[in-house]
């Protein structure tokens, strides 16, 4: 039987690449995307492909509408129509108040965070949906516990864009929940990557890992785990859920 195609966007450092490599693991065929570190986006097909895996990389920025057109059609000639996808490019900005914040970063931040999930996501139904003659297929976006929590002082700007991916991920469920796809969430919190320098405080969850209740912050593969479940047919009567991987909080 052939491998399943999965999409993972932003797939080239931190939780997008130990997702695929969990993915890889679990037996699909990996697609990640990234968009402009080449070097880290090799690294992660490299070592799938030592371990017997199959994965590619494609460079395209999904917050632009014709390079996401393109990398579908893209993983449509290497691995033929995705039946995967984890929505899990996301940015952040300075941390700053709101009456800081410019109409060019919320536009930078918002395309970025919640407009590309919504692209990646129209492609990814209109090739798994039965309506289409697709083979049906799961979605997760991730999102964060900031939707929960609004990130004050920080970035209510990226928390906001959170809360709409939470509720693309409510209404596109029951949208296509009749069409053999499922659409879930993960909402992790604290977790080791390179967005905290971003941000402007690379060492952000040393900072603040007291106010976890298992007081640690949380590693990538800790987040790939549930993303892998919800896509796995182990979650096949879950669809709009939520999973937090947050220690607790
Ligand atoms: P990260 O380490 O900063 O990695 C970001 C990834 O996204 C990289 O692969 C980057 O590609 C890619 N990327 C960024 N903008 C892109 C674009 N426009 N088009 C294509 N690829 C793009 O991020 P992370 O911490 O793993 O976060 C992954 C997701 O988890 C995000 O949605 C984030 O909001 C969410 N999250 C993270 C945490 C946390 O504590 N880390 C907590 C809650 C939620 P390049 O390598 O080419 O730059």
């Amino acid at each position: 039987m052939s491998k399943k195609p999965i999409l993972i966007t932003g797939g080239s450092r931190g939780i997008g690449a130990a997702t695929a490599y969990l993915a890889a693991e679990k037996g699909y065929a990996v697609c990640i995307n990234y968009l402009k570190n080449q070097k880290a986006a090799a690294k992660v097909v490299d070592t799938i492909r030592q371990k017997g895996g199959e994965a590619v990389a494609y460079a395209a920025d999904v917050s632009v509408e014709s390079e996401v057109v393109a990398l579908f059609q893209q993983l449509d000639r290497t691995f033929g129509p995705v039946q995967a996808l984890v929505n899990n490019v996301g940015i952040l900005e300075r941390q700053m108040r709101l009456e800081e914040m410019s109409a060019e970063r919320l536009n930078r931040l918002f395309q970025n965070n919640i407009v590309s999930a919504f692209l990646c996501a129209r492609e990814a139904v209109k090739r798994m949906s039965t309506k289409y003659g697709g083979r049906g297929g799961a979605i997760v976006n991730v999102s964060s516990i900031a939707a929960r929590t609004g990130s004050p002082g920080e970035y209510v700007d990226y928390a906001a864009s959170k809360g709409a991916m939470d509720s693309l991920t409510l209404g596109l469920s029951k949208e296509v929940a009749e069409e053999g796809i499922r659409v879930n969430s993960v909402r992790p919190a604290f977790i080791y990557t390179d967005i905290h320098a971003s941000g402007g405080e690379p060492d952000r969850i040393e900072r603040v890992k007291d106010s976890v209740p298992m007081k640690r912050g949380g590693q990538p593969d800790e987040v790939a785990r549930a993303i892998l479940w919800l896509l796995s047919d182990e979650a096949s009567y879950s669809t709009g859920i939520f999973i937090d991987v947050t220690g607790g909080r």
